[in-house]
């Protein structure tokens, strides 16, 4: 998801370029920068762009904010209203989100779909090898008081909730606390998490308790050796899932599975077993991302120094590179076939016949109304959004419009 947003607060502009797990739009700040240069306007840009990519950033805006925002915003405005930019401003890490909640307000009548967006945590201790997530946050992961979510939650009317944490049980008892807290506000809600959490019997019974309807989680593979390689310490892979699965299952949760391809391990026969895996369980939504070098991951110096990166290695600046395109040389392939391999699965995954077959599991996707009609409303439009982003040149879009 590429979220850009735009505050025109009279004395600057500011750019948030979030989420560099999916792509980065290249044009967005060049764009916003010429029309706000115009206007005579400073542009600020922030997020896991600039974070991870200051030196790039700085060439395209007046000031840089890196890592979270909050503990330097109150003195970047300041300076702005002085005068007195600073070229960057780097945050160091602190309590997500402390005091503030959100203008959902803002948000009435605009066509955004009847789920709250919200956060209880950033970050994530885990270091797999190919996550902008781990390297943006630097290994760390950090709460909000239950008090503050509480009271954001008792703020607003929606009563489901998308808490768009990137690991919502790295600190499985932080986690417990929140769930035990969400219990009286009867909520429904969805998040990430690791495939680990079907080990913690209490966690999960905390979990189905306050609500939840069902998690994204990333198997990334069926292959031990390759999970290894990529260091995700929390999935057990060795031992099949298949304990894990039938935990999730019994606690009726739906699974959006995620995973990785393109792994020095991975052959084109592997990576359709990957698929008829994901068939096999029946998952809710699979996502098949080719895997993505982002700077500062391990993955992408490794690539680097193997000089298996494509398009001059800067992929996200590159006038070639489109939209789901692998952007180096895999080690069992090339790179169209991965690519095309990808696009196969994908198209498979939500073909008519294989959307009906997944749809027939009565512990999950047909347990309740409820259940049947996310699988439907949701499987449709990601069948929609499979073809419509394939391919696509970044920096063309809506730059206001952030998709996932
Ligand atoms: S567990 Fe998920 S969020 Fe954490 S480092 Fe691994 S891929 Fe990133």
């Amino acid at each position: 998801m590429i979220d850009v947003k735009h505050s025109t607060m009279t004395i600057i502009e500011l750019i948030w370029l979030q989420s560099p797990r999916k792509h980065l739009q290249q044009d967005a700040p060049m764009n916003f920068q010429h029309s706000s240069a115009q206007k005579n306007i400073p542009v600020i840009l922030g997020g896991f762009h600039p974070t991870l990519l200051p030196e790039e950033a700085l060439q395209h805006a007046d000031a840089i904010v890196t890592g979270d925002a909050e503990s330097v915003w109150q003195n970047l405005l300041n300076d702005a209203e002085a005068g007195m930019l600073k070229r960057r401003y780097d945050a160091a890490p602190s309590q997500p989100q402390q005091i503030i909640l959100p203008r959902r307000d803002l948000f009435s009548g605009k066509g955004y779909l009847p789920i709250s967006l919200m956060q209880f945590s950033r970050g994530c201790m885990n270091e797999c090898t190919f996550c902008a997530i781990s390297s943006f946050f630097n290994q760390t992961h950090r709460t909000r008081l239950i008090s503050e979510m509480v009271r954001e939650i008792k703020s607003q009317n929606l009563k489901m909730i998308f808490f768009v944490d990137d690991n919502i049980t790295m600190n499985k008892e932080a986690a417990k606390e929140l769930f035990r807290a969400l219990i009286p506000l009867k909520i429904q809600w969805v998040s990430q998490a690791s495939i680990d959490i079907a080990c913690d019997t209490e966690l999960m019974d905390l979990m189905a308790a306050s609500g939840c309807l069902g998690n994204v989680i990333g198997f990334e593979s069926i292959n031990p050796q390759t999970i290894r390689e990529m260091n995700k310490t929390p999935n057990r892979v060795s031992e099949g899932y298949e304990t894990e699965i039938s935990t999730l299952k019994r606690y009726g949760l739906q699974v959006w599975a995620a995973f990785t391809l393109g792994h020095d391990t991975d052959s084109k026969e592997s990576l359709y077993d990957l698929y008829e895996f994901a068939l096999r369980h029946k998952f809710t939504f699979a996502a098949y991302n080719v895997l993505m070098p982002y700077p500062g991951t391990p993955f992408y110096e490794k690539l680097k120094q193997e000089h298996r990166l494509l398009y001059d290695g800067t992929w996200w600046n590159h006038p070639e590179y489109h939209f789901n395109h692998a952007a180096f040389k895999p080690a069992q392939m090339s790179s169209n076939e991965l690519t095309d391999i990808a696009f196969d699965i994908r198209k498979k995954w939500s073909s008519p016949s294989t959307v009906i077959k997944r749809s027939l599991d009565l512990k999950t996707n047909m347990k309740t109304l409820q259940k049947m009609m996310i699988f439907w409303k949701y499987n449709l439009l990601f069948r929609r959004e499979t073809f419509k982003k394939q391919d696509m040149k970044f920096g063309y879009g809506d730059i206001g419009s952030g998709s996932s």
